[in-house]
């Protein structure tokens, strides 16, 4: 959903005249994906520098109106930041929540009062905030403000290859965790104007996850105490891992939990059996997070092109019905039933599990070659988990452009007679096809027409909009053979020593 930009900066806060003299200088926490109190660093430090302290959450005009966020991600970041103020309320201290353009928000603030120190996380985000902090930074050493930012997770800013890589997780990822704020806090007296969210946000929905840090701690607990002992074994049905996974990942996006405590909380669960094995590949998620993110922080120009330059020519589809078939990708009417109920799913929850990502992304690719690009935004607007530094890196491993994996086409009729308990999910996500028996569940376009009068089969159901055998072997072709090219190959080893861990 298009959500529009309602007020402009300067509309909000009102130009006042410099009254630096009279103004004791405060510092500021700028709350952006780490929306909590618990184990935040920056909150910690701020609170421990004991000048006056601005709280402040900025809904940035530019990512409301960019098209990799949707109504579902505003919706969870408020009630995120909802809970945050009812948490800072006791504590005497209050969240400013604004929506302007941050630098010249900034600007302003500090014409009323002057900002001494900056305090956030790095953020590791797509090019407009990458270019925003860039802005933002180089107009705190003008004004000699000093931003403090801490690193995020185990990610390491610029790193050129992943040389101390693997010590650094460690450390990060096992370092004592912080308790949240106790006492009342030096609240800065800075007059702002009051955000109101759209209607939409207030409703909760009880098909998607419900943002705040409750929910995520709730969450962590009930996979840990319930929910997490089958997770290695349900971990590719799409209908079983929505409850045997842990769900952790918009939580984990928008920072109401630090990688430190689920990990942390994974490692002390005493299990034995499937817990231990399930606890395990647990946690080496957890270590692919960062290790994913760390590429699109070394790697940026993975959101605009394929990571490995011998693909910068690859010959996707650029006929009349790329369109339409993009569309028919979108809204699960492809006519191939998992790649729709998985696709229908993803649209009405804003959550898939890996393993249909994956397929969802192959299909794309490979069955349909379609350009990844045009994959990649609508994708990032479903899942409410988007993570920029993990979506574009996997986007384009599955999509088979980095040169350096082995490149996976996966047969979604396969998937679907493979896969646990997926009759029930194709019927649930694929109501036309009630009538048909499970066997015929996965291809419906083999029932002979005597079957298919017999079954009574719903016309609204679409044909498949590709034949799957042919357009799989064309793939294979095209893609294994693009691999052995020289560019290719040459990239694959420059990629190799810089994001391949020694
Ligand atoms: C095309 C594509 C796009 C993706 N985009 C995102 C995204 O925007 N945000 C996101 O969080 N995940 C993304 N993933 C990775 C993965 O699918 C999700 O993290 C996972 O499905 C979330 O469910 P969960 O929290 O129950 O995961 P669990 O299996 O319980 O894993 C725990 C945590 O580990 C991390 N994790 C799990 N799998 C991966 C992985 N393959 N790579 C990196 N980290 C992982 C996540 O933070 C996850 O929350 C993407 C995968 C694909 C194939």
């Amino acid at each position: 959903m298009e959500f529009r930009h309602r007020l402009a900066t300067s509309d909000l806060i009102p130009l006042s005249k410099p009254k630096r003299g009279m103004q004791a200088p405060i510092n500021i926490l700028w709350f952006k994906r780490d929306l909590r109190l618990s184990d935040h660093l920056p909150l910690t430090q701020a609170i421990a520098a004991r000048k006056p302290l601005l709280l402040l959450y900025i809904f940035e005009p530019e990512l409301l109106n960019d098209p990799h966020y949707s109504m579902r991600h505003w919706r969870f970041v408020w009630q995120s930041l909802e809970e945050l103020r009812r948490k800072l309320t006791p504590l005497n201290a209050r969240l400013h929540i604004v929506e302007a353009e941050p630098l010249s928000l900034l600007q302003k603030i500090h014409q009323q009062q002057p900002i001494a120190n900056l305090f956030s996380y790095e953020e590791i985000g797509l090019q407009c905030t990458f270019e925003r902090d860039i802005r933002i930074k180089r107009w705190c050493e003008q004004q000699r403000i000093a931003w403090r930012e801490s690193p995020s997770g185990a990610v390491i800013r610029g790193a050129k290859d992943r040389q101390g890589w693997q010590r650094n997780w460690d450390k990060q990822i096992r370092r004592a965790l912080l308790p949240p704020p106790k006492g009342p806090i030096n609240s800065a007296d800075v007059a702002l104007p009051e955000f109101s969210p759209p209607e939409a946000w207030l409703k909760a929905s009880s098909a998607s996850q419900y943002g705040g840090e409750e929910a995520a701690h709730a969450c962590l607990e009930s996979f840990l105490q319930q929910r997490g002992e089958r997770y290695y074994r349900h971990i590719s049905s799409p209908l079983l891992s929505r409850k045997s996974c842990s769900r952790l990942s918009p939580y984990l996006a928008w920072g109401n939990l630090s990688l430190a405590q689920a990990y942390q909380s994974a490692k002390q669960h005493r299990g034995s059996g499937d817990w231990e094995r399930s606890m395990r590949a647990f946690r080496s998620r957890l270590h692919w997070h960062c290790h994913f993110i760390q590429k699109f922080e070394s790697e940026t120009s993975m959101q605009f092109a394929a990571i490995n330059a011998g693909f910068a020519e690859f010959p996707w589809r650029d006929d009349e019905r790329v369109t339409q078939d993009l569309e028919r990708w979108q809204q699960g009417l492809t006519g191939v039933p998992l790649v729709d109920a998985c696709m229908r799913a993803l649209n009405a929850t804003g959550y898939i599990n890996f393993r249909m990502r994956a397929m969802l992304v192959s299909f794309l690719c490979h069955y349909l070659r379609i350009d990844w690009r045009l994959g990649a935004e609508h994708l990032a607007a479903q899942f409410l988990d988007f993570e920029p530094g993990i979506h574009y890196p996997q986007l384009q491993m599955q999509a088979g452009v980095t040169g350096i994996h082995t490149l996976r086409i996966y047969n979604p009729v396969k998937q679907a007679k493979e896969q646990q308990q997926i009759e029930t999910f194709i019927r649930r996500w694929v109501p036309e096809l009630h009538e048909l028996p499970a066997e015929a569940l996965p291809a419906p376009w083999s029932l002979t027409p005597l079957e298919r009068q017999m079954f009574d089969t719903q016309t609204s159901y679409p044909e498949p909009v590709v034949e799957l055998e042919s357009a799989a072997r064309t793939a294979r072709d095209l893609f294994w053979g693009w691999r052995e090219r020289e560019t290719v190959q040459r990239d694959a080893k420059r990629i190799l020593a810089r994001h391949v861990m020694n």
